[in-house]
């Protein structure tokens, strides 16, 4: 996933699997001298709640003494997840929210010069996240995403997840036993019924069955294997708009945005 003299940019958003990738990502570069981490933080504009996680992750990069770079909904699209969940929208707050986080992401790490951009899914996050494609009826989406995803036509970033196949119960144990402190109240937006359903299924059939989810998670990694190697990748298009790549003409950010 990582090179000796990759500028990686982390998605630190303040909760558990961040802080913890974090912390072992700074282990790491302090052994690859020319390496280099910039913490990048998201404020989506929620009130109530987002502070609360920029205010733990600062301290935490403080304590580590990485760089750090915000920015905003507000500042990036002139709005804020606050005010997109006020309109009368047809699909749930964080599929908005999720698709400008990702762009806020990208347009950061762009800034900053970063090589790679690294996010903290853990194990749990990646197999609900397989079932709930197959559940929505998107098994594409599982090739899409994935532990490492870089972009052929070289448009994007490469996006890794250094703690997919890490269970959340051992990340919430590293983090306990090495005192991290992490954002433990729910986002009030998040309307995760599915997801939770998911979650509830996949520890009893961990329970039962030990090594369902690790299973799981190399049968979508075989998936990809598989899809990878048949289908010629979508010609992409500058979105008239904002100019990001996108497959159709105008990206699904800037559509979100008109809409709302
Ligand atoms: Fe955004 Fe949903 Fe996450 Fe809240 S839970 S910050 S609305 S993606
Ligand atoms: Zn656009």
């Amino acid at each position: 996933m990582l090179s000796y003299n990759d500028h990686v940019a982390l998605a630190v958003s303040g909760g558990k699997d961040s802080l913890t990738l974090l912390n072992i990502l700074v282990k790491l570069e302090r052994k690859f001298p020319q390496s280099k981490i910039t913490a990048v933080c998201v404020d989506e504009g929620i009130e109530g709640y987002r502070e609360e996680a920029l205010n733990l992750a600062a301290k935490e990069c403080e304590r580590l003494n990485v760089r750090r770079l915000v920015v905003s909904y507000r500042e990036l699209f002139g709005t804020t997840t606050d005010e997109i969940v006020k309109r009368d929208l047809e699909k749930a707050p964080c599929s908005y929210c999720g698709v400008l986080r990702r762009k806020a992401i990208n347009k950061a790490a762009a800034l900053i010069g970063a090589t790679k951009i690294a996010t903290g899914h853990n194990l749990d996050d990646e197999v609900q996240t397989v079932l709930l494609n197959m559940l929505h009826g998107d098994p594409l989406r599982i090739v899409r995403s994935g532990p490492v995803l870089s972009d052929v036509r070289g448009k994007f970033l490469t996006r890794i997840k250094p703690l997919c196949d890490i269970p959340e119960r051992e990340i919430v144990l590293y983090a306990y036993l090495n005192g991290l402190q992490f954002q433990t109240v729910a986002c009030p937006h998040s309307n995760e019924a599915l997801r939770n359903d998911l979650r509830t299924f996949l520890n009893q059939m961990e329970l039962k069955h030990p090594g369902t989810k690790f299973t799981l998670l190399r049968t979508s990694q075989r998936l990809r294997e598989l899809v990878i190697k048949t289908p010629r990748p979508l010609e992409l298009n500058a979105c008239e708009k904002c100019g990001d790549p996108t497959p159709h003409k105008y990206c699904e950010a800037c559509l979100m945005l008109a809409i709302a």
